[in-house]
């Protein structure tokens, strides 16, 4: 049988042209001076795409590697890191700092609602004695866009550090690392990019990497030490030897996405337009404003569960939904509209497929899904 359509937020539908260039014969990747090159070539994909001039690594791991490796090379034990929470990637990233030495102070937000930047402001002004902070730019569990361009400055004014997990906005919507003052801005291949997992990369500005050279203790720990990637070109030199194929795929996947001048005003019709057929529909998105265009998750009706309602699209429809992730109180089902599921023809099936099922279970949809979806899309 075939697996079933991706229409979660992450691994996404993986493009023909991306898994013919990881079926290339392997070349080695610690000696052949070719590969020196292509790798350096992604890189400056990588940048382009997030804004930055600076330099950008690719690391061998998914996502939650680029997490890690940020907080092990910037942190030293004792250091004050102010950690963004209002969502599950945004407290998480609270563990990897504990567990680098870090002292954790929270900004707790609402799961619902973006961070405003005025109560930010507010709170560096009463206390900026932080060395770094943290902060989710997309909270995938909720589809909550976190407002990055009007935080990440205001930190760099106060002289803070900042690490932007931008996993699943990197491709689909617009970023611009140097331009925000980020320092450091880390993705993932298998989001809006869609390779499939197994690659993390970070742009890292000059400032993030003079924090790192200056550390007066070594960094604990050697797969997530960045440092060794200071000067890799020019020793040509990699700290483990990386996986060619998987960078195959994802130099093809950056391709793409740069080739696609629509790219970004396609997630953003297509997010607006799945936004509109839920509420139409009579269901409640979860976010109550700062809505993501890369992915949606919304309440199911009261009385169904979002478990039997996504089983019902898998098991009859061959599509997979997402369901919520981590510590959410409200069960949540999620459409990821991004990378090469965010196609007009995907999503369509992937509502329609939602609005049977939620006929099946009883609940008749105030609108149909897919016609207000169609029609909100110009
Ligand atoms: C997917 C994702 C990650 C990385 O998770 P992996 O399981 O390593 O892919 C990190 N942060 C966010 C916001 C994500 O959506």
């Amino acid at each position: 049988m075939k697996p079933p359509m991706l229409m979660t937020p992450g691994p996404t539908e993986v493009s023909e042209d991306v898994l013919t260039a990881m079926s290339r014969s392997v070349i080695n990747p610690d000696l052949d001076p070719v590969f020196f090159e292509f790798y350096r070539g992604v890189t400056r994909k990588i940048a382009r795409l997030v804004g930055t001039e600076h330099e950008a690594v690719v690391l061998g791991g998914e996502g939650i590697l680029g997490l890690e490796a940020a907080c092990a090379s910037l942190i030293e034990p004792g250091d004050r890191v102010l950690c963004f929470a209002n969502g599950v990637f945004g407290y998480g990233f609270a563990d990897f700092v504990k567990l680098y030495g870090g002292q954790v102070v929270f900004c707790y937000g609402d799961e619902r609602h973006p961070f405003d930047p005025d109560e930010v402001l507010t709170l560096l002004q009463r206390d900026p004695g932080f060395k770094i902070a943290t902060l989710v730019h997309c909270e995938t569990p909720t589809g909550l866009l976190n407002p990055v361009p009007l935080l990440a400055p205001l930190l760099r004014k106060h002289g803070i550090l900042t690490v932007v997990d931008a996993v699943s906005s990197i491709g689909g919507i617009p970023i611009a690392a140097d331009a925000w003052g980020v320092d450091i801005l880390l993705g993932g291949s298998q989001k809006c990019l869609s390779a499939p997992p197994g690659l993390a990369f970070l742009s890292i500005s000059p400032e993030a990497w003079a924090a790192i050279h200056r550390r007066k203790q070594p960094v604990a720990g050697y797969y997530c030490n960045l440092s060794h990637w200071a000067d890799w070109y020019e020793r040509k030199w990699f700290p483990y030897t990386l996986p060619v194929n998987d960078l195959f795929g994802l130099d093809a996947a950056l391709d793409r996405v740069l080739a696609d001048a629509d790219v970004y005003e396609r997630h953003r019709r297509v997010g607006q337009a799945v936004r509109r057929a839920i509420t139409a529909g009579g269901l409640e998105l979860f976010p109550k404003s700062g809505w993501s265009d890369t992915v949606t998750a919304f309440l199911p009706p009261s009385g169904l569960k979002e478990s039997e309602i996504r089983r019902e699209i898998l098991e009859r429809h061959r599509i997979l939904l997402a369901g919520s992730l981590g510590t959410l109180t409200d069960p949540v089902i999620r459409i990821g509209h991004m990378g090469e599921n965010c196609w007009v023809d995907r999503v369509s099936r992937a509502l329609e497929a939602l609005d049977a099922a939620l006929r099946h279970f009883g609940f008749q949809p105030a609108a149909p899904l897919v016609d207000t979806f169609t029609a909100a899309l110009d």
